[in-house]
């Protein structure tokens, strides 16, 4: 449903947008455009309302976080519950529900005797997981080892050191510069885009090999961590079944940490409860935020493995010199609990592995036009569409074509709120899903990409 025109209501809040307002990542000049300013005021299920009562299903699962869905009154009442009795630990305190949750994320991690550091969020983790990485190998007595390897077109966060990672979203080096020393880029996964890949026609893991290339190129002793997410939600793309295990050994050999970048594949999103398990990688380092929550509180947790952790077990120079104000803060650790049995309770990863599944076939079909060059996914709830010019060469679309301005405006109106990328749109829909929800998805999208090529003709 799109209703008429803006009441006043959404006038007066546009004026305040216009005036004070600091968009992430946006221009700020889009505020005072036609559809540049959306204000959600209510959500249930996959679906999002606006302030205006424009209903639109939320195909990016808020930002691919939102796992059991709108509107869960369970988690809001344990959050309540957890406010009233203490909001907050004092300095050298923890709460229950801190504690609680540690217990179940060990459980949960592929290693079961794992330590768990509790922030607010994927940069967060992802930081820490790169401190304790550093900090591990001086304990050890290896004080050299500082390079971290990551991937190029990857995405790790928003704080310095995380963009310095990938090279991907952010604007980095252009913009923030110089960024973190150390930081080595290699390839992603993909062949459809792999050079190797897709002129011989079969993958001969050169983009596992470039992990160890880049560890004896940089010197092994001076390499710190690998960096990576087990599935890329940057592509989409399902790594060969040998990745993995590659690079496991390659990281083995040379004492090079493997940190997993489950911050959006963690807690079902990939139809398992880590993406890691899908290739019994057991990382060095797990770093797991958004769907931990499902986006009702901020949180997030670097769980590292005994070994790994052990190190710092000692006195004053062992210690890990890390905090976060909100790490572990009580509320949010109770809404992750809930947010955890939900999971469980409904069977939700199992509902992402079978309708991903579906979801995936059923995007085969959008292949009937031509600007449909690769369809990506197959694992659990995380599928791309990646947009050609030319589906045979792999040519993409200039720039002129504003690719991404017409998808995101085709998206608006036909009630999608949804992720492009560059020239891949992005199918995340919240782990409640169902079948039907999906043939209407996918029925929309076809809408979309009609729209987009009769633009573009
Ligand atoms: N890692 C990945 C793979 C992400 O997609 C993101 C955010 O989108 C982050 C890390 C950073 O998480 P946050 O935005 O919670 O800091």
């Amino acid at each position: 449903m799109v209703c008429p025109g803006p009441s006043e209501r959404f006038d007066e809040l546009q004026q305040i947008a216009v005036d004070h307002f600091w968009p992430h990542s946006q221009q700020v000049a889009e505020l005072s455009r036609p559809g540049g300013l959306n204000i959600v005021e209510r959500g249930e299920g996959c679906w999002v309302e606006d302030i205006d009562g424009n209903r639109y299903f939320d195909l990016i699962s808020g930002m691919q976080l939102q796992n059991v869905g709108y509107g869960r009154r369970e988690i809001a009442e344990a959050v309540a519950d957890q406010l009233v009795k203490i909001n907050y630990a004092p300095e050298h305190t923890t709460s229950e529900p801190a504690l609680r949750l540690v217990e179940r994320l060990a459980a949960l991690a592929p290693d079961k005797e794992s330590r768990v550091f509790l922030v607010s969020g994927g940069s967060e983790g992802i930081e820490t997981a790169l401190k304790m990485a550093k900090k591990h190998h001086k304990l050890r007595g290896d004080s050299g080892r500082y390079k971290v390897i990551s991937r190029t077109g990857s995405y790790h966060g928003g704080t310095l050191a995380t963009i310095s990672l990938g090279g991907g979203a952010g604007a980095g080096d252009k913009d923030f510069g110089p960024l973190m020393p150390g930081n080595v880029h290699i390839s992603m996964p993909n062949p459809y885009r792999c050079l190797y890949c897709s002129q011989s026609g079969e993958c001969t893991l050169q983009c596992g090999e470039d992990v160890e290339r880049a560890i004896l190129d940089e010197g092994p002793e001076l390499v710190a961590a690998f960096v990576a997410e087990p599935l890329s939600a940057a592509t989409c793309t399902v790594p060969h079944p040998d990745y993995w295990p590659t690079v496991r050994s390659i990281c083995d050999r040379y004492g090079v940490l493997i940190i997993a970048d489950e911050v959006v594949t963690g807690f079902g999103r990939t139809g398992k409860m880590f993406a890691s398990e899908h290739w019994a990688l057991a990382p060095d380092i797990l770093v797991g935020a958004k769907g931990l929550s499902s986006g009702y509180l901020p949180i997030g947790a670097a769980i590292a493995t005994k070994k790994v952790a052990d190190i710092f077990v000692g006195g004053d120079g062992e210690m890990f010199r890390h905090i976060f104000t909100f790490g572990g803060h009580p509320a949010a650790c109770a809404a992750a609990l809930a947010n955890l049995d939900i999971l469980e309770r409904e069977g939700l990863i199992e509902n992402s592995a079978k309708m991903g599944r579906y979801l995936y076939d059923q995007a085969h079909t959008l292949y009937e036009h031509p600007i449909v060059g690769d369809v990506r996914g197959g694992l659990g709830l995380l599928c791309g569409i990646e947009l050609v010019k030319d589906r045979h060469t792999r040519e993409g679309f200039p720039a002129e074509a504003g690719l991404g301005r017409r998808i995101t405006a085709a998206f608006f109106r036909h009630g999608l709120l949804a992720r492009q990328r560059g020239d891949t749109i992005f199918l995340i829909p919240p782990l409640i899903v169902t079948r039907g929800e999906i043939d209407y998805v996918v029925g929309q999208v076809d809408k979309v990409l009609s729209d987009v090529e009769r633009e573009l003709a």
